[in-house]
């Protein structure tokens, strides 16, 4: 029996255990098996097409103090940035008109992004035809209902870490049971949801690796994001180690053969961190490409970590990039928006 026949034990504890084996065994065989495997359940669950979504990063101002982020409101180092509302719509307007089907709005939990004013951007945006999807952090349940009716599709909230201890650690003055409500409430008004956890967080075992994966699939997701952390020499986990590719392979493989549906993407944490990611993370598990179309001039400010990926490309070279490599791999660029999909039977 391969692995991914394993996963899908109607045992719970047999799932578990199963995780806590693979995740434990540092073979690079084992990693090269779960790979292949990916990539075969990918094609057969989600074929050969590769779904582009422009991310635009309009706001490096937060609210909260996470202590694994640049953009955590204590540190006085960076440069804060807002780009203004119309300046965002006209982004995204370029972006469909270089033929993206999708564009992300993420940013830091920026509250001078009002319920209307971003409604309002999203009804512009909706004229170009694209899907949006919408990362701007926990806001009140009536700021996802505006925006949700203003016409946005889908939400991406990362739980982070399904341990509880761990999550309050890292998020001082929250909890994830506000996160997981929130997940809840975004589910309930009818987005496609979106979320996922970072691999390597110090503190974080095997077996909490495990319950991350089994949470995602608990919560039915229609997208997962899995990258690694990347310390940030300005905040208080600075000066601990990155999560590992190789971990980092076998999570985006494990999380295919947990979520054989979803929209995985092949993470720019991934990117950062190992210049071949892109590919890497395509050829095992993933079929979302995510190219950043923050115009150029603030693109560098929204230091989540050092030295990521894709900061001083224009969007057009992004986007010929990334059908090239799609186009290198035998893939193909998806014409449809990639909406959430529902089980095959
Ligand atoms: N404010 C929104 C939110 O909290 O969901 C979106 C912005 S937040 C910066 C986007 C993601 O960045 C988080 O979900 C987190 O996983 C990731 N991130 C932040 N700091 C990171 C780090 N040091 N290493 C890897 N990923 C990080």
């Amino acid at each position: 029996m391969n692995c991914y026949q394993l996963l899908q034990d109607p045992d719970q504890a047999v799932v578990k255990q199963q995780l806590n084996m693979l995740l434990g065994d540092d073979h690079p065989q084992v990693l090269e098996n779960l790979r292949r495997e990916a990539d075969q359940v990918r094609h057969r669950q989600v074929g050969d097409t590769v779904h582009i979504r422009g991310i635009i990063e309009f706001s490096n101002y937060c609210i909260r103090s996470c202590r694994y982020c640049g953009l955590n409101r204590s540190n006085e180092e960076i440069h804060r940035y807002r780009i203004p509302p119309d300046e965002i719509v006209e982004t995204a307007r370029e972006a469909a008109a270089m033929g993206l089907k999708t564009i992300v709005l993420q940013s830091g939990d920026d509250f001078f992004y009002t319920r209307e004013v971003m409604a309002d951007m999203v009804r512009e945006i909706k004229k170009t035809g694209m899907a949006i999807t919408l990362a701007m952090g926990e806001r009140p349940a009536e700021d996802y209902r505006a925006w949700r009716e203003a016409g946005a599709d889908r939400y991406l909230l990362k739980f982070e870490t399904s341990n509880p201890g761990l999550y309050s650690l890292f998020h001082p003055g929250t909890s994830l049971d506000i996160r997981l409500r929130c997940l809840l409430e975004l589910r309930e008004l009818g987005y496609q949801v979106g979320s996922g956890f970072m691999i390597g967080l110090p503190g974080q075992t095997a077996e909490i690796l495990a319950d991350d994966l089994m949470l995602m699939r608990h919560l039915q997701l229609e997208m997962a994001g899995v990258g690694p952390f990347i310390p940030h020499p300005a905040t208080p986990l600075g000066v601990k180690q990155a999560g590992g590719v190789p971990l980092a392979l076998k999570v985006l493989a494990l999380s295919r053969l947990m979520l054989p549906r979803a929209h995985l993407p092949a993470t720019t944490a991934l990117s950062s961190l190992e210049r071949d990611g892109r590919r890497l993370g395509l050829t095992g598990g993933a079929n979302v490409l995510m190219p950043n179309i923050t115009p150029l001039e603030y693109r560098k400010l929204y230091e989540i970590y050092p030295q990521k990926a894709e900061v001083t490309d224009t969007p057009w070279d992004l986007y010929k990039a990334t059908l090239e490599l799609i186009n290198e791999l035998g893939r193909y660029v998806a014409i449809d928006p990639g909406h959430g999909l529902t089980p095959i039977k």
